[in-house]
């Protein structure tokens, strides 16, 4: 994790099961003090954009030095960008993150990073959403924790990933839980039936109602695969 700010990390990403992954071992980061390859007595990192305008730029002679850095640590981790201009991270991303060897990431702050470190070192940018952060760590967070949970080991019941938003191109079907009737809401029966046929039936209309009613788009993107043929 290259950053500005090592001390944001591990952060949330140190509690509740990504926590106690990291404390098994199952998931390990490192962190890379930009500023140590920073410039001059000041380890200047930023300058102002060539071309004029607001803000500064994190500069490609300090960026060069830190990523050339942490690709000795993982040769063979994807070289990330959190960037708003990056593709969207969904849950197909974050399942070959979780599969593959690690990534590297860096965070950007201020205005970004020079441009020409983006194509010298092929980085991929990835965006959290259609908004604009203040600098990558959060965005580089919210990566890590979709791709950890997906890691063998740090959620008990491989079985309650199934069935979870994305996973098949839908939305999750609601939950509930006791008591069976909360200030005049009861619970839908057909989960109170015990027939597991006609609630698994329930969730899947629950989904593409849900889906088709919020997210139209998750039905139209080719991300659901095609149901198995009937024998
Ligand atoms: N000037 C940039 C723009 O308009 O696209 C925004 C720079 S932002 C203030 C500083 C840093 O925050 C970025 O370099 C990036 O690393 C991070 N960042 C901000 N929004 C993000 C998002 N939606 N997804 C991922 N990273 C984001």
């Amino acid at each position: 994790m290259l950053t500005l700010f090592p001390e944001m990390f591990p952060g949330p990403l140190g509690l509740s099961l990504a926590g106690q992954a990291l404390d098994a071992g199952i998931w390990s980061l490192e962190t890379i003090q930009i500023r140590d390859f920073g410039l001059g007595r000041h380890r200047q990192v930023d300058d102002t954009p060539a071309g004029g305008g607001a803000g500064m730029v994190l500069r490609a002679d300090v960026l060069g030095p830190a990523l050339d850095h942490a690709r000795t640590l993982n040769p063979e981790a994807p070289l990330l960008y959190m960037s708003p201009r990056g593709a969207p991270l969904t849950q197909q991303a974050a399942h070959a993150f979780a599969s593959g060897p690690g990534v590297t990431i860096l965070a950007g702050r201020f205005e970004g990073i020079d441009e020409r470190v983006i194509e010298h070192y092929h980085l991929r940018e990835v965006s959290i959403g259609d908004y604009v952060l203040s600098g990558g760590e959060l965005a580089a967070m919210v990566l890590l924790d979709s791709a950890i949970r997906l890691l063998p080991g740090v959620i008990g019941a491989a079985e309650s990933l199934d069935h979870e938003s994305f996973e098949h191109g839908l939305l999750e079907y609601p939950h509930y839980t006791k008591p069976r009737d909360w200030n005049g809401h009861p619970t839908p029966d057909v989960l109170m039936s015990g027939d597991h046929k006609k609630i698994a039936a329930w969730r899947q209309a629950q989904s593409e109602h849900i889906t088709a009613a919020r997210r139209p788009d998750l039905l139209h993107s080719g991300t659901r695969p095609t149901p198995a043929k009937k024998p």
